[in-house]
């Protein structure tokens, strides 16, 4: 099927379009630089973003994919989780398309599209189930049992309180380093010690992990790095800004990887998704590739234009499940700003 897929959850406005598997556009307009002044996504700005972005960025993907929209199957949009207001845009525009062009509506659980990202990556392979899925971003931090894509999706564990890209914005703050902090820690880090200062593991310790074994936290990794300058400045020292920057950066890629190949042993599935912005951090695909190598796990990392927030994503699940014979959404389907990741066939 021909479909249109409109992603609003964050800060991306995405719109892509696929036929299938196969990718034709996938075109974002991102309101990050707006947000840089306050060091973080500002809710309002953000869907007022989207409602100046969703035409034109529609425009421009329905040209790059060269179709008319009346050739579309159905139109598909992210129904949450995620920013309600944001959200809201995104359903309202596409309920709007669907009506005004007669087609189906479908939609799609924003979690379960980063994992469907998987699908579009034609050349290097096929995604195959189960698959363990680990989804960070700024907004999440979730490990995933994907045992179909279409139907049975389990939450293995998610952060208990920050995100691990919350996490390095804040850090960045503490750094003294712009919005988003992501980018710019990696860029510090390249140069820094990551065994210079040894940051806290969150939930790591054998008490938590009975309890929360697939459980991240990161809030307690981001105050242990803002006593640790606090303590160096107030001792007059300078701060050495690349070793702090590396030794978080190691402290939340090894909490990830050891999580999520944890899941990988103790499931029996011996294949790994990744997934989120955060996906773009250059210690977490080397320490992800070198580990999954040596735990004999198969490693996929989408490209990442694919990993981070986009419509294509959204419009290749809803082609999945028209092809799994899922009926489409109800129009009066309202956005759910913490809809779970189990939620995948959206009435
Ligand atoms: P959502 O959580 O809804 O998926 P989001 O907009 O918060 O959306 P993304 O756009 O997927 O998330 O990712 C943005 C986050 O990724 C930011 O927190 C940013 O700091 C982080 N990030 C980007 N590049 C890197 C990097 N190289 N290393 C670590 N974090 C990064
Ligand atoms: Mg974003
Ligand atoms: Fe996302």
């Amino acid at each position: 099927p021909l479909v249109l897929g409109i992603e609003t959850s964050c800060d991306e406005t995405g719109i892509g379009i696929v036929h299938g598997r196969r990718l034709l556009s996938n075109r974002i307009a991102s309101s990050m630089d707006e947000h840089a002044r306050y060091g973080g996504v500002v809710p309002e700005v953000a869907a007022r973003a989207h409602l100046e972005a969703l035409v034109p960025t529609i425009d421009a993907a329905v040209a790059e994919a060269g179709i008319e929209l009346e050739d579309l199957d159905a139109v598909a949009v992210t129904i949450g989780p995620g920013l309600a207001g944001a959200l809201m845009v995104g359903v309202g525009a596409a309920k709007a398309l669907a009506v005004g062009l007669g087609k189906p509506l479908y939609a799609v659980n924003h979690l379960v599209g980063h994992v469907g990202a998987d699908l579009l990556t034609v050349d290097s392979g096929r995604i195959e189930y189960p698959t363990v899925a680990l989804l960070v971003s700024g907004g999440h931090t979730s490990l995933l049992l994907v045992r179909d894509l279409v139907d049975d999706v389990e939450l293995l564990g998610e952060t208990i309180d920050d995100a691990a890209g919350e996490a390095f914005d804040k850090v960045a703050r503490v750094l003294g380093l712009p919005y988003p902090g992501g980018p710019e820690i990696d860029r510090a880090a390249a140069t820094g010690d990551p065994t210079a200062i040894r940051f806290p593991r969150g939930l790591t310790a054998p008490k938590d992990l009975e309890r929360h074994r697939y459980d991240f936290s990161f809030s307690g990794l981001k105050t242990a790095v803002a006593r640790w300058v606090e303590k160096r400045e107030a001792d007059g020292e300078p701060v050495p800004v690349d070793d702090v920057a590396a030794s978080f950066r190691e402290a939340v890629v090894d909490v990830l990887i050891t999580k999520a190949l944890a899941a990988c042993r103790d499931t029996g599935v011996p294949r790994l998704l990744l997934g989120g912005g955060v996906v773009a951090n250059r210690r977490l695909r080397e320490v992800a590739a070198a580990r999954a190598a040596e735990a004999g796990v198969e490693l996929r990392i989408p490209p990442l234009g694919l990993c981070t927030d986009n419509g294509a994503m959204i419009a290749v699940l809803a082609a999945e499940r028209i092809r799994a014979g899922h009926a489409p959404s109800s129009l009066l389907a309202a956005a759910d700003s913490t809809l779970p990741v189990t939620d995948i066939q959206v009435p």
